[in-house]
């Protein structure tokens, strides 16, 4: 089969590794090598952030006004209207994500890089009221310098926009390292950026490895801020990896997030809101309703509906119109999953719809599943499985809800359903999340920010302050007295 060799995209040209080395990229969907990249070296991925450097201490990106700065990301958005449709195939014959979320995917993304544009010229000092004799006191907002972008591979072109429009809005310069497991969509966003005119060096690609190039990537010493998105054993690597750099961080990790449904509850929204929340894109979403505790009242009717719908869900090919779940991305992802889920039921939970390979001897196939557990302690319950499986609980009392909800180490989302508007609220409340939702899921907008509490990661994404969080400030004292500096050992 033919395949489709990318480059990497360095100091504004397109380029192979420096010892001509490259990987493959498989279409989980067939199993087939699709695409390959070159496997960057730690020589490449310092001529990378040399290149951002340079660019963000020398280059006309450090010389533009914050208004051209933003009228460059509309230019990208332009460009990527134009190139939304390829850049959807890209990423759906690299994870197998849907091709009809993939588009709709592209087209928010116009918006988000116009949502950062108009914000660009919108970042503020202070002057605080130290009074009219002064010192004149002024507190500025600069960027940061090179910033070091990891992406995971769901929704790659969604998380890295969400790095890459603040982070330039702000007037830094930026290094991508998209998935070693699917690079494409990221690495031919290159060609939006080069078409968009941004100077060389403004925006790079390095593709490959977690070790060398995501390693050399994030302690390279010229690299000011690490934004991270991946799994939480990942960031426990990158952490230290900081410790070279003392760059600031932040990290997007994943999520094992309770939907709790009350007995008050609209059930035809319950059902839509639940399928939605773990089987949607294959469940390998960082907000995935992974974990739903049902009440008491409602536990039967909820399950039988729930493993209803699960049935009429058509598995199969991500490129076709009438699809609701495509694979998973990768093997590795699917193998953990069957394996987790064999070692739940050998400790007791049952399965009551799935848990096979959906009728496929090809492509990384899962069907969506459900389980019913009797308490947190299964691999299902604890772990984020990152695909379509439904770990169910059953609770008696709005506390036990609650105490069941906290129960995880991890708390990215969260949801509620019920008609009470004041137990939604208490719910909403007392579960630990970066994004909550009553009565939906999975509803999002970029001016809104996400990000988790605990072992989900720290730092927020989307929305205005995204954009201050790659700056620093800096205070300027200016003398206004009109008088000589005085004896610095004479105290008045
Ligand atoms: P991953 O942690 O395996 O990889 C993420 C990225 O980190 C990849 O680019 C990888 O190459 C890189 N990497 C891995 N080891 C590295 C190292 N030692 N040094 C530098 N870079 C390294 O995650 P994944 O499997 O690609 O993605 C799935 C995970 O991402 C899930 O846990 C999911 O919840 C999480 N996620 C979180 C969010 C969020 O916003 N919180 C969004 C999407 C996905």
């Amino acid at each position: 089969m033919m395949t489709i060799d990318y480059q990497m995209y360095i100091d504004g040209e397109w380029c192979e590794a420096s010892d001509g080395k490259r990987f493959d990229s498989v279409n989980p969907a067939t199993e087939e090598v699709w695409a390959t990249f070159p496997e960057a070296t730690a020589a490449d991925v310092n001529r990378a952030v040399m290149a951002a450097d340079r660019a963000f201490r020398e280059g006309p990106w450090s010389r533009m006004s914050a208004t051209e700065r933003g009228q460059v990301l509309q230019r990208i958005a332009r460009e990527i209207e134009s190139a939304g449709e390829a850049l959807a195939i890209a990423e759906t014959t690299d994870t197998g994500k849907l091709l009809r979320e993939t588009r709709w995917q592209t087209k928010n993304l116009v918006q988000i890089y116009e949502y950062y544009a108009g914000l660009a010229d919108k970042v503020e000092g202070q002057i605080p009221s130290t009074g009219p004799n002064g010192p004149l006191s002024l507190i500025v907002r600069e960027p940061l310098g090179v910033v070091a972008a990891i992406v995971p591979w769901n929704s790659q072109l969604h998380l890295a926009a969400f790095k890459i429009a603040p982070a330039l809005a702000a007037g830094n310069t930026i290094v991508v390292k998209p998935s070693e497991e699917a690079s494409a969509a990221v690495t031919a966003f290159a060609g939006v950026m080069a078409k968009a005119g941004l100077p060389a060096g403004v925006f790079n690609v390095v593709t490959g490895a977690a070790d060398p190039c995501g390693q050399t990537l994030i302690s390279h010493p010229r690299v000011r801020r690490v934004s991270f998105t991946g799994g939480v054993e990942t960031a426990r690597k990158i952490i230290p990896a900081t410790a070279a750099n003392i760059a600031m961080m932040s990290l997007e990790l994943g999520g094992k997030s309770p939907v709790v449904v009350y007995d008050d509850a609209d059930l035809d929204s319950v059902v839509n809101g639940v399928t939605s929340a773990i089987f949607a894109a294959s469940g390998q979403s960082c907000a995935a309703g992974s974990r739903l505790l049902l009440q008491d009242a409602v536990y039967d009717e909820v399950m039988a509906r729930l493993v209803a719908r699960a049935k009429e869900i058509v598995v199969g090919d991500p490129m076709g119109e009438d699809v609701h779940m495509g694979p998973l991305a990768t093997r590795r992802q699917r193998d953990r999953i069957e394996r987790l889920l064999a070692e739940s039921q050998a400790a007791g939970a049952r399965v009551a719809v799935g848990g096979g390979r959906a009728g496929r001897t090809q492509g990384w196939y899962f069907e969506p599943t459900i389980v019913e557990c009797d308490g947190q302690d299964y691999p299902v319950v604890r772990n984020e499985l990152f695909g379509p499986v439904l770990s169910v609980l059953r609770f008696s009392t709005e506390d036990q809800a609650i105490t069941l909800a906290r129960d995880s180490e991890f708390a990215f989302a969260g949801g509620v359903f019920t008609r009470d508007f004041a137990k939604a609220y208490r719910t909403a409340r007392a579960i630990p999340a970066g994004r909550f939702w009553v009565n939906t899921y999975r509803v999002t907008s970029y001016m809104v920010p996400f990000g988790g509490f605990a072992s989900s990661g720290y730092g927020r994404e989307g929305g205005i302050h995204a954009i201050q969080d790659y700056t620093q400030t800096k205070g300027i004292f200016i003398d206004v007295s009109g008088a000589a500096v005085a004896d610095p050992f004479v105290m008045r």
